[in-house]
């Protein structure tokens, strides 16, 4: 465990399973007052109470991040209850694999709404919070969870998905110039391949084989692993900034 994140007030986005799970999990463990976001009210309400059983405390806000007044609403009901958020996690985010000539231009289109527009969205949602915290001495903290993506070539049927990865990298990059003044730090982690369910969500059958493939292969990393990532990277002293994280299973190429 790491020092310094009993007390901070959390929101993860797509907190519901795999690293966002994890993430909140985490953060709520070392004593982070964390507010839950995804769509699927079944599956935060079962993480929320997983918390709260190992005496932490856990918000479960049903919203989804491609929606403004799901969004809003949200904000409210963690103001509410928790008041200014210090940390965001911004790991909501759907990989629709597809050979570009097959790609139905719907699935193109909602993996830039959730993967880039719902960052950019929840971001704007909390920004003030965020500077509110630091300027009353917190730590405040972005964490924009990308991808390796963001940098391969070769692969096939990740075209868009990168694409979108690399805007959140370079989304990551370019806010730290409006908030790193204001002493809030903006971490992007660009995960390899790590074993959760983003790959049962992928229509093509060929695709999402390839994709379990990946995972046989590389030998994944655990969500676990990337939620001690987050914990380590929120938990240094505040004037410390680790940027920019590449972390993939050893064996990865
Ligand atoms: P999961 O599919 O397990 O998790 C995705 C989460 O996002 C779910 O909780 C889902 O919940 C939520 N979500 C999806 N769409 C929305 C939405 N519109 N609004 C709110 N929440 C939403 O996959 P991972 O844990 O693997 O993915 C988490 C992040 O990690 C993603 O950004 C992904 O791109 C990234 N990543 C994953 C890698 C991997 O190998 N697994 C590698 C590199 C990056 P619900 O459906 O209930 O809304």
């Amino acid at each position: 465990s790491y020092e310094n994140l009993a007390g901070r007030t959390a929101v993860v986005t797509g907190a519901a399973s795999g690293i966002g799970e994890a993430i909140a999990v985490r953060l709520a463990a070392e004593g982070a007052k964390v507010a839950l976001l995804a769509r699927r009210a079944e599956r935060l309400d079962a993480v929320a109470e997983k918390i709260r059983a190992d005496g932490g405390q856990a918000l479960a806000v049903v919203a989804d991040v491609t929606d403004d007044a799901s969004v809003a609403t949200a904000v409210e009901r963690i103001h509410a209850a928790y008041g200014t958020v210090d940390l965001v996690v911004n790991n909501a985010g759907i990989a629709l694999m597809n050979a570009i000539e097959d790609a139905p231009a719907e699935e193109s289109q909602r993996m830039i709404d959730t993967n880039v527009t719902g960052v950019v969205r929840v971001t704007s949602a909390f920004a003030k919070d965020l500077t509110a915290a630091a300027a009353q001495g917190r730590s405040a903290d972005l964490v924009n969870i990308s991808s390796i993506a963001a940098h391969l070539t070769g692969f096939q049927g990740i075209a868009v998905y990168g694409a979108t990865k690399a805007a959140v990298t370079q989304l990551s990059a370019l806010l730290r110039g409006e908030f790193g003044p204001r002493d809030v730090r903006v971490t992007n982690i660009e995960p390899g391949v790590t074993e959760t369910e983003i790959a049962t969500h992928v229509e093509d059958d060929g695709m999402r084989e390839q994709l379990a493939g990946l995972v046989e292969a590389f030998g994944a990393l655990a969500p676990a692993e990337l939620a001690d990532v987050v914990a380590y990277v929120t938990s240094r002293p505040r004037h410390m900034n680790l940027r920019q994280l590449m972390v993939l299973p050893t064996r990865q190429v």
